[in-house]
């Protein structure tokens, strides 16, 4: 076989030095190369070389083209294709969607796949790391979109650093231009070698490189391409596994004089067949032997790279990088098991769906590095508690499963999911903070409430979100009719937004009294539907779900105009003096940047004075605290818009931040109030805040005050305004400015 080779490079030789005869016949091949080192590489000024230009040669010299190469960006390389200016293209990584557009060939040239390396300062370890990274890619590269899709199935979202080719993927990481990027393995085997930049274990994409011909383009020339290369792959000792080897093995990238080794290898072998074609044969035998043994090396390592690949492939696959739990793929597998093992026994188990309540809170309150960590911790805690047969997994995001075989009876499965919670009860250290988490528990049985692994997790995912809506840290057991609740859920979504359309929302005001006086100092307003099937229908009951769907945004624009443009009427009628008006305002409105200008908007249209609007925030602003929300409550005030805190003492509230932050007045929930000033607790609550408002200059309203003890105490107690039940209940328009007509006044009757 050798001989063979040999004897046509002797031709090949003597065809080469009669340059006329040569030109006769040859078939023109325009082939589009890029830099994509040791495949192609494209240097200015040089011919290119590379493993893909080898084997175009070869296939050149038995098919009798005359090829010239189109050297280009790989974008533009694309378009060429599609207009047909280039004949070929070396080379191109096969998918599906490129099928569509082009003609490829059948035989691949190389698999590959692509690597992370990173800067040796940066910790990345597996793909969750990379999440808020900067990732060095090469602009439509195949792997970049495949490593963008993967980091968004792990929740781990990355800045890209877009860049030409793969050297600039390597200088943006040594020079710290990038924390991380990616190229292939082919070019990491020769070019990935600088000290500075490393090698991560994240390998992913497994892709076959091929040539390809415009779509259009007569097959005949893939056809002798494919024929050829098949022929190559078929030969040990052909130029195509020279050239691997030459290639995947050099780490020197001094130009290659590709004619030298005919060359010398024509010369050399006319001599021996002319001196001694015995000795030749000799030497060929011991030739043989080495390169055998060369590529028996070769190949071991090639087979161990594949097996590490593909055991972080694995890895990748059914578990979670974060807390190297098992992953969606691994439950399922473990799943299947567990199920196919009960098969025609009586045992049940319990799935236990969990659901770390206000995750997205700690996420976008205190960054993503502290939700990650606190993950970490959640697992270790559930893990703990769980006996060694539990199988625990993660779903992503904030949702974890746990597998709960052979319980006898549902009250097993209750024991397993007060464990867990309880587990959770202590606050979670996260450097110097300390988290209190809390989670929601769905259980379904098997096989009381379903047979099939779909069912099954569905159930519990209905339970779980049943057990979240009842205020979380519970569990739940699936019940039929829970279903319908989600269905039903689903529906408000869109009556609600009927609602906004056909005006069928409303506002009903509370006054805000001054204590001391009794006088009417603002209103709030509060949220109405008016349901044609149902009759009003309370906030309580739409606006979570306004919140889920992120139609309160919307919804919160409606009652800010319709709420000025009240209050604008009433000082019109002469009715309002200096009357104020508190609007609630949900954190998602901070989202997007918006709530400024619709603030604005909101007081231009209606000509109110910004001095008579007042915004009511829960005391949760506090964890999406960032420098968008601390900026956007900066523009307010300096509007000479009032702030207040609204639910005070129920959420999060950092004591130091308070003092930062351009609050005007706190309004104590009145889960505090209903109690004083009987329950010692409550009231001792009430008195802190009370002095802490005092300590801050700030105001406090008290809400939900129904009884005279009550407004008593809290007048007694330096407590300013108050609003309830005792001095009005929320009114229409035209009720509350008869009210304020009335007397201007009310008290605690
Ligand atoms: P909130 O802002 O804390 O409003 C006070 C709630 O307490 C109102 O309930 C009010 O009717 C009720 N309340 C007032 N005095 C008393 C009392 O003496 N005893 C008792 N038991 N309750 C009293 P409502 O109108 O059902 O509103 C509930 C919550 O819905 C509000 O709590 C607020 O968080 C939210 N909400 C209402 N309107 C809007 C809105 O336009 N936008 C947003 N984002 N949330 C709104
Ligand atoms: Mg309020
Ligand atoms: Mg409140």
């Amino acid at each position: 076989m050798a001989t063979r080779t040999f004897l046509k490079a002797c031709l090949f030789w003597l065809v080469s030095i009669s340059p006329a005869w040569a030109a006769q016949d040859l078939v023109p091949v325009r082939i589009g190369v890029f830099d994509n080192p040791p495949i192609v590489t494209a240097a200015p000024g040089r011919l290119p070389e590379g493993i893909a230009i080898d084997v175009i040669r070869s296939v050149a010299e038995r098919e009798g083209w005359n090829v010239t190469y189109v050297p280009d960006s790989f974008d533009n390389l694309l378009s060429r294709l599609d207009k047909g200016d280039i004949d070929l293209l070396a080379v191109i990584a096969y998918s599906d969607e490129r099928a569509q557009r082009f003609q490829f060939s059948k035989e691949s040239l190389i698999s590959n796949w692509g690597m992370v390396f990173r800067n040796a300062g940066v910790p990345i370890d597996s793909l969750p790391d990379l999440k808020g990274k900067r990732v060095a890619l090469m602009r439509s590269g195949t792997h970049t979109q495949a490593l963008i899709e993967l980091s968004r199935q792990f929740d781990a979202p990355f800045t890209p650093v877009y860049v030409d080719n793969f050297p600039q993927v390597l200088a943006a990481i040594a020079e710290r231009r990038a924390d991380a990027g990616v190229v292939n393995r082919v070019f990491a085997a020769v070019h990935a070698h600088q000290p500075d930049v490393v090698a991560t274990g994240i390998v992913f994409n497994p892709i076959f490189v091929h040539y390809a011909a415009p779509k259009h383009a007569n097959p005949a020339l893939l056809h002798a391409l494919d024929r050829d290369l098949a022929a190559l792959r078929a030969d040990p000792d052909s130029i195509y596994y020279a050239s691997l080897r030459r290639w995947l093995e050099a780490s020197s990238t001094e130009p290659y004089v590709w004619w030298l080794p005919w060359a010398a290898a024509a010369g050399g072998g006319l001599l021996i067949l002319a001196l001694a074609i015995a000795g030749f044969l000799r030497y060929q035998v011991r030739r043989q032997t080495g390169e055998l043994q060369r590529r028996a090396d070769m190949l071991q390592v090639e087979i161990r790279q594949r097996e590490e690949a593909q055991q972080h492939l694995n890895q990748l696959a059914y578990f979670d990088g974060l807390t190297k739990l098992p992953n969606r793929e691994g439950f399922r597998i473990a799943l299947d098991q567990t199920l196919a093992a009960m098969h025609g026994t009586h045992e049940r188990l319990a799935l236990l769906f969990i659901d770390i309540d206000r995750l997205k809170n700690i996420n976008d309150g205190l960054g993503h590095g502290a939700g990650d960590l606190l993950l970490q911790q959640v697992a270790l805690r559930l893990q703990s508690v769980l006996r060694a047969h539990d199988h625990l997994s993660r779903f992503g995001g904030d949702e974890f499963v746990v597998i709960v075989s052979e319980i006898v009876r549902s009250s097993d499965a209750e024991l397993v999911a007060t464990r867990l919670l309880n587990s959770l009860a202590m606050p979670i250290d996260i450097g110097s903070t300390q988290i209190y988490s809390s989670a929601s528990v769905g259980i379904a049985l098997y096989p009381d409430d379903a047979t099939s692994v779909e069912a099954l997790l569905k159930h519990a995912d209905t339970a779980m979100y049943q057990a979240k809506e009842q205020g979380g840290n519970r569990f739940l057991f699936y019940q039929a009719q829970q279903t319908a609740r989600v269905v039903e859920r689903l529906t408000l979504d869109t009556r609600l937004r009927q609602a906004l359309e056909r005006d069928e929302l409303l506002l009903h005001y509370q006054p805000i009294v001054e204590l001391g006086s009794g006088r009417i100092v603002g209103v709030e307003a509060l949220l109405r539907w008016d349901d044609p099937d149902q009759g009003l229908v309370m906030p309580g009951a739409f606006i979570s779900a306004a919140e889920d769907t992120g139609l309160i945004v919307p919804l919160g624009e409606w009652v800010l105009e319709a709420g000025c443009e009240q209050l604008r009427a009433w000082q019109k009628q002469g009715r309002a003096g200096q009357l104020t008006l508190a609007v609630n305002i949900s954190t998602r409105q901070f989202e997007g940047g918006r709530l400024v200008k619709s603030v604005a908007q909101a007081l231009a249209r209606t000509g109110l004075a910004a001095e008579c609007l007042e915004l009511e925030i829960t005391e949760n602003v506090m964890l999406i605290m960032n420098d968008e929300v601390r900026s956007a409550l900066d523009s307010l005030r300096s509007m000479g818009v009032r702030l207040s805190l609204d639910d005070f003492g129920t959420g999060y509230s950092s004591l130091g931040y308070l003092k930062q932050l351009p609050f005007h007045a706190l309004k104590v929930d009145q889960s505090f109030v209903r109690r004083i000033p009987g329950e010692a607790g409550d009231t001792q609550i009430v008195t802190t805040i009370l002095a802490l408002a005092k300590g801050l200059e700030m105001q406090v309203i008290a809400e939900g005050i129904e009884t005279r003890e009550q407004y008593d105490f809290l007048r007694d107690h330096g407590c300013e305004f108050g609003q309830g039940y005792l001095m009005s209940r929320p009114q229409p328009a035209d009720r509350l400015a008869e009210l304020l007509d009335r007397k201007g006044m009310t008290g605690p009757a």
